[in-house]
């Protein structure tokens, strides 16, 4: 260990731009056993290990990056997978230099960070190869069964938690597959799909039961779930897409982003999409503007540079300083060919209801911190300006559906963001036995958060449940 002053941080290969640019497999490759163990090896093992403390699962790693560099990858895939439901997904798509990585000591004295996410992906990958992920096997199965809405991140961390009590669980979600926006929103250059299926199939493996196209609001109540379990945990994302309020929003070829990449992410998956294949959510051959600062807004550049797009512009109405989406991912565009726009928002959209041919767009400044901390833009007068474009994606974030009007739950407490609002401490709702996990409960956040909800509510519902005398299913 401590070989950080003789050994380089180096990252798994990244492909070519070139090569990326047409191109949906994700871009960096695994790393080679030597390099892991070496790159593992520059870890400085702090008695005070700020990684970890940075990590939202509180992961352990510096023991699984020493194991790593002594080659016991065993070892280090049971300590890895103890805290985390997922490694091999957040490994590839946390946002490291935010969390983790973030915080590494090392760099702070002036070498580069550990590349802990990689190590972290290598080691469960590995595992997967080795076959050293099985099914869970409880070690009996008990009568209480946990109603989980959401096939997300939240969702199926709390449902692998409650497995491996012996709960039963049933799954509801209104989509045809299982991930959530691992699945429908993530693009594949981050996240391929079959790491997601292979999730899904150990948790059928384990016991999950999963109960899709299956919308609660529509196809049952809230109070219908909570007669048939014991629990109700909710989890189901944030999908109200904010507003972009300009002349011309309502012009066909102004589209919102979760549709154009759900779209794309049909595709790859071999679904028939017809508004992909009548162009309306495809960026081949045009010139696209993509409104937003964030991972969306990221992911949404990159989808269109991969469907052939004749230019990607980025507009971002503060600087590269103060935007929200992950800088390895800015820095990904950019290589791509991604053009960004900084403090630039747009004005109104050009052309007829029918066909979009433009977009008006206003200079921005900072001004002074607003009630957030962060400095508010503002419009510099008279130096708006003109881009051609016939496709425009709103990528301006997410909030919270009417979660009671849609459960038919009138009494179902929310905050004053249409969040639901929970006792910090177990997750649970103002209603008895009814929980919350992940975007509902935080607004639009990480994969690695709703993991960490996840399992903190099924440790609640754990609790609650287990008190009360159990009921053996018999085999
Ligand atoms: C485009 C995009 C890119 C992102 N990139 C990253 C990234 O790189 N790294 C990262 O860490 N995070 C990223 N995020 C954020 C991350 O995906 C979310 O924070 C995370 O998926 C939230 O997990 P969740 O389980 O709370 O919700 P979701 O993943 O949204 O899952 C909720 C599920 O609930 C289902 N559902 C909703 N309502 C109902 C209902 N009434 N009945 C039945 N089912 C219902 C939905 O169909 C969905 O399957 C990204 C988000 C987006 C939109
Ligand atoms: S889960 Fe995310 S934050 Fe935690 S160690 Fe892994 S990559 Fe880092």
């Amino acid at each position: 260990m401590l070989k950080f002053v003789s050994q380089d941080r180096e990252t798994p290969v990244k492909k070519d731009p070139g090569a990326r640019r047409r191109d949906f497999g994700e871009i960096y490759a695994k790393f080679a056993h030597d390099h892991a163990a070496a790159q593992a090896a520059r870890c400085s093992q702090c008695g005070v290990p700020f990684c970890q403390n940075h990590c939202p699962l509180g992961n352990d790693i510096p023991d699984w990056l020493r194991l790593v560099a002594e080659g016991r990858l065993k070892d280090a895939y049971a300590i890895s997978s103890a805290t985390n439901n997922m490694p091999e997904i957040c490994g590839r798509i946390c946002p490291q230099d935010r969390l983790c990585e973030g915080s590494c000591v090392i760099e702070q004295s002036g070498h580069g960070t550990v590349t802990i996410g990689a190590v972290e992906q290598y080691i469960t990958e590995t595992a997967w190869e080795q076959e050293w992920v099985k099914p869970l096997q409880p070690q009996f199965e008990r009568g209480q069964s946990v109603g989980i809405i959401g096939a997300g991140p939240a969702g199926l961390a709390a449902a692998e938690e409650l497995r491996k009590l012996g709960i039963q669980t049933e799954v509801y979600d209104r989509y045809d597959r299982v991930g959530g926006l691992l699945l429908y929103g993530i693009p594949n250059f981050k996240l391929e799909k079959e790491i997601v299926i292979r999730r899904t199939q150990y948790l059928e493996k384990s016991g999950v039961k999963f109960t899709l196209d299956f919308e609660v609001g529509r196809d049952a109540t809230l109070n219908q779930l909570r007669a048939k379990h014991d629990a109700v945990l909710i989890a189901t994302g944030v999908y109200n897409a904010r507003a972009l309020a300009c002349p011309g929003i309502g012009n066909l070829g102004v589209i919102a982003a979760l549709d154009y990449l759900t779209a794309s992410n049909r595709k790859g998956l071999g679904d028939q999409v017809l508004a992909f294949e009548n162009g309306e959510l495809n960026a081949a051959a045009k010139n696209v503007v993509v409104v937003g600062g964030g991972d969306t807004a990221m992911d949404c550049v990159r989808t269109a540079v991969r469907q052939g797009a004749k230019s990607v512009t980025c507009l971002y109405r503060r600087d590269r300083a103060n935007m929200p989406g992950s800088a390895r991912e800015v820095a990904n565009a950019e290589e791509e060919g991604v053009i960004f726009e900084w403090l630039a928002a747009p004005k109104a959209i050009l052309g007829a209801p029918e066909k979009t041919t433009g977009i008006r767009i206003a200079r921005m400044e900072l001004g002074d911190a607003d009630a957030s901390g962060r400095r508010a833009p503002k419009e510099i007068a008279g130096a708006d300006f003109d881009l051609a474009s016939d496709l425009v994606i709103k990528a301006l974030g997410f909030a919270p559906e009417d979660m009671p009007a849609l459960f038919g739950a009138p009494d179902l407490a929310v905050t004053a963001r249409g969040t639901l609002r929970v006792d910090p401490a177990t997750m649970e709702t103002n209603l008895p036995m009814v929980f919350a996990a992940g975007d509902i409960v935080r607004g639009a956040s990480l994969v690695v958060w709703g993991i960490r909800d996840g399992r903190e509510a099924a440790r609640a519902i754990a609790e609650k449940l287990l008190a009360a005398p159990s009921i053996m299913v018999a085999e």
